[in-house]
């Protein structure tokens, strides 16, 4: 009906991967969906969340589990944007959980022998 030519013009220099593809909130590059984390925003408290089963109902923002881009969202304020908040939201619940991803990230490949399971325990933190 309405649609425009132009818009058509540039739609096979990009290669289709596998799989429904989304853009990162904070780099802009297009990843495949399962590669992304997806954030949405709770309306009653303007806090934003990782819907970490990436089914939650409603917008969802969509950023690749790097603190990279989560950065580079924060700074240009492109979540609350991408999830159509009205005012200011609440980011914690996100940076905390980036924050976990990346401690699991870099703690992945110990093979140090010196923390083999032979009754070490970590020391607590009070
Ligand atoms: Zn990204």
């Amino acid at each position: 009906m309405g649609t425009r030519p132009e818009s058509m013009t540039r739609r096979s220099d990009t290669p289709t991967p596998t799989g429904p593809v989304r853009t990162c909130t904070g780099c802009r590059k297009r990843a495949l969906r399962s590669d992304l984390a997806r954030l949405v925003l709770d309306d009653s408290t303007s806090r934003v969340e990782v819907d970490q089963a990436r089914c939650a109902p409603g917008r969802g923002a969509w950023l690749h589990p790097s603190r990279e881009c989560l950065d580079l969202a924060l700074r240009r304020r492109a979540i609350g944007r991408a999830l159509r908040a009205a005012g200011p939201v609440s980011t914690d619940a996100v940076v905390a959980w980036f924050d976990q991803q990346e401690l699991r990230a870099s703690d992945a490949p110990v093979d140090e022998s010196s923390t083999k399971k032979a009754g070490w325990k970590p020391m607590g933190t009070r």
